[in-house]
């Protein structure tokens, strides 16, 4: 994935009259460089998502069409960050998660109903996401992500979702993604409050540097609006980073507090001596 300024992205588009639209996959061509320019929206897709393409326009629509995004884990967070990303047209969405749907799970995992009950999570998911939007291509994997098939599961995707309830499988995704130099999006939730952050490899802290160690197993208390907040927060980051907007989440850790209505941003360094990230790996 390539960056590009998102001041070159406006001033493109505002610079267009509408009967100018036409020339806004040559626009594309100019801004990516050696980024392949996939098929044009065709008319279904303009009228979509015509509220946002008013926001970044046709190229920035062609950017989040051109993308594929990994979310691991279709649980909490994984449900509002796939509903949202679908929504958005992202051209690729590629899920995964080992569980079925347990009725402990419907006070906050919004894509699965009282029906899903004993269906895996997978199955549950990508059929909601279609029925949402069509136009996208949903790949589902009703597996555990382990170091066997991590690789595998993640492949091309510009961009990876944390959306995990363990820090085992949270250590892997991050190695995972400073290996392979792909940006991956942090989310975690208990009770009402709620954390995110960017991690863009080589560039900001990754998520060992942050937490180099695993918090005590638990079952964990968690009320559903958290994980939509979270959720909701990891999505707008993707949508970002997507777009090659400025203001991500890169070295700072956000936290929100539902008890007090709260949100803060603190700054997260680098360690030097971090196994994934620093110099002695
Ligand atoms: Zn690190």
């Amino acid at each position: 994935m390539n960056y590009y300024a998102g001041e070159d992205l406006f001033l493109i588009e505002y610079a267009m009259s509408p009967g100018e639209r036409q020339f806004d996959n040559a626009a594309i061509s100019c801004i990516s460089g050696e980024r392949r320019v996939s098929s044009s929206l065709h008319e279904r897709e303009l009228s979509r998502y015509s509220r946002q393409i008013l926001l970044f326009g046709e190229v920035g629509q062609q950017r989040l069409k051109d993308a594929t995004v990994f979310i691991a884990g279709a649980g909490g967070l994984g449900c509002p960050v796939a509903l949202y990303l679908a929504a958005a047209g992202i051209g690729e969405i590629r899920i995964a998660d080992r569980d079925e749907v347990e009725l402990t799970n419907l006070n906050r995992q919004i894509l699965h109903r009282e029906q899903d009950i004993s269906r895996k999570k997978t199955d549950s998911a990508l059929e909601k996401l279609l029925d949402l939007n069509s136009e996208i291509s949903i790949r589902a994997f009703g597996v555990e992500i382990c170091e066997q098939n991590a690789l595998e599961l993640v492949g091309d995707a510009d961009l990876i979702i944390d959306a995990l309830d363990t820090f085992e499988a949270r250590y892997l995704l991050n190695r995972i993604a400073v290996q392979g130099g792909i940006p991956l999006i942090h989310g975690a939730i208990r009770g009402f409050e709620g954390q995110a952050t960017t991690i863009i490899p080589g560039k900001t802290p990754c998520f060992r540097c942050i937490f180099p160690h695993p918090p005590p197993p638990e079952i964990c208390p968690v009320i559903g609006v958290t994980a939509g907040i979270i959720g909701s927060i990891q999505a707008n980051e993707a949508v970002k980073y997507l777009l090659g907007m400025d203001g991500l989440l890169a070295g700072r850790l956000l936290i929100w507090n539902g008890a007090c209505t709260e949100m803060e941003t603190i700054p997260v360094e680098r360690d030097p001596a971090c196994p994934d990230c620093g110099s002695r790996r």
